[in-house]
């Protein structure tokens, strides 16, 4: 048993492990979720989707996260629902709370303003630690520092492709370090100066920017402005080493320590994805296509035929968000010289 806490209800409820006879050699990997208790529903209908589309073939384990404590019974029906070991985690005080220098008072009033000018989740002071924690703080959890490799999954999203490889060999295999899905623009009151942050950054730390990276994804204007190009992160998949660079940590702590977190509403998505670009080179990102990923309002979707007929994927290429206008994809694959598939010529989705 990986978890006292399974352990002890599965002799309450007098339950016999099984012990599975598999001898695959998986990745140092885990999925990874941060969730409420009350988000149970979504969860299991998240994992159900991972599970049948990909890990019933690995049983790769995963780590639940929360603030508060899980319950006995979002202990007991997600274990029941994962393939690989699960472990929970209750996130300590530190890695989810304000750091010493923020001024809670202007923190306060940024969120009544951001309500009235109706920004999304702009009120809200849990949504900016949830940020603050998927930022830099989850790789650093006790339960997470014995894996390399995480996959990140949130509730209610699914996969409705087959992902009929292993995907986290995929990424070790082909030293890639960061993988994303999609890729829309944020909003863009929700980041007024993190360009300008990072550039200083970039600026004061040229040593940790890579040679070839993936920059241009973020400007129109050769560096002026941001575009709000990002990856969207409620889909990631990632080497946790890069996390735990001393360039990520400084990037961190630099965007920590500006404030934006709170005196604004940078998201996780956003800040990972400038540390992707400027950090890492372009052929250490990876974008993982054919998944079918769905996470509301929007979701990919092959758009050929026969890679859907292949992957018996259930989604409808009308529906195909990855190729419309309003995706980054396309100059993704512009700046990383990738061939367009042919059936975008025309395509809008
Ligand atoms: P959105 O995808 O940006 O609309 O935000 P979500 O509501 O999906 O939140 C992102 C992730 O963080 C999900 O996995 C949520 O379950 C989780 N999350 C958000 N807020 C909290 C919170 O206050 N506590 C915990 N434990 N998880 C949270
Ligand atoms: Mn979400």
């Amino acid at each position: 048993y990986i978890n006292d806490s399974i352990k002890e209800l599965d002799e309450e409820l007098g339950v016999e492990l099984q012990e599975t006879v598999f001898d695959y050699e998986r990745s140092n990997a885990t999925f990874f979720t941060l969730a409420r208790n009350d988000d149970l529903k979504g969860i299991l209908s998240a994992i159900r989707s991972v599970e049948e589309r990909f890990n019933h073939n690995y049983h790769y384990d995963w780590v639940f996260a929360n603030d508060e404590t899980f319950t006995q019974e979002f202990i007991q029906l997600t274990s029941g629902a994962v393939s690989g070991n699960p472990t929970y985690v209750k996130i300590p005080k530190e890695f989810w709370s304000y750091p010493s220098w923020i001024d809670q008072d202007l923190a306060a009033d940024v969120r009544d303003q951001m309500e009235a000018d109706n920004i999304k989740y702009g009120n809200s002071e849990s949504y900016r630690h949830m940020c603050r924690f998927n930022s830099g703080f989850f790789y650093k959890l006790p339960a997470m520092q014995k894996y390399r490799y995480y996959w990140r999954v949130e509730p209610d999203i699914s996969f409705n492709c087959n992902i009929d490889y292993d995907l986290f060999k995929y990424m070790e295999s082909n030293n890639k370090v960061y993988g994303f899905t999609m890729a829309p623009y944020e909003i863009h009151t929700t980041v007024l100066s993190l360009w300008s942050v990072v550039q200083n950054f970039t600026t004061s730390y040229p040593q940790y920017v890579s040679d070839d990276n993936n920059s241009e994804l973020l400007t129109d204007d050769e560096g002026e402005t941001f575009n709000m190009c990002h990856f969207w992160s409620n889909f990631e998949i990632g080497d946790m080493d890069f996390y735990r660079t001393e360039a990520y940590e400084d990037f961190f702590e630099y965007i920590d320590y500006s404030g934006g977190i709170y005196y604004e509403r940078w998201g996780d998505a956003p800040i990972h994805t400038m540390a992707a670009a400027f950090l890492l080179d372009k052929d250490q990102v990876h974008y993982v296509d054919n998944t079918g990923y769905y996470h509301s309002p929007n979701g990919q979707c092959p758009i050929n035929a026969e890679i859907r007929e292949k992957l018996e994927c259930d989604c409808s290429p009308e529906y195909d968000y990855n190729w419309s206008d309003d995706s980054c994809i396309p100059l993704y694959y512009e700046i990383n010289n990738m061939e367009m598939p042919d059936e975008v010529s025309g395509f809008s989705g």
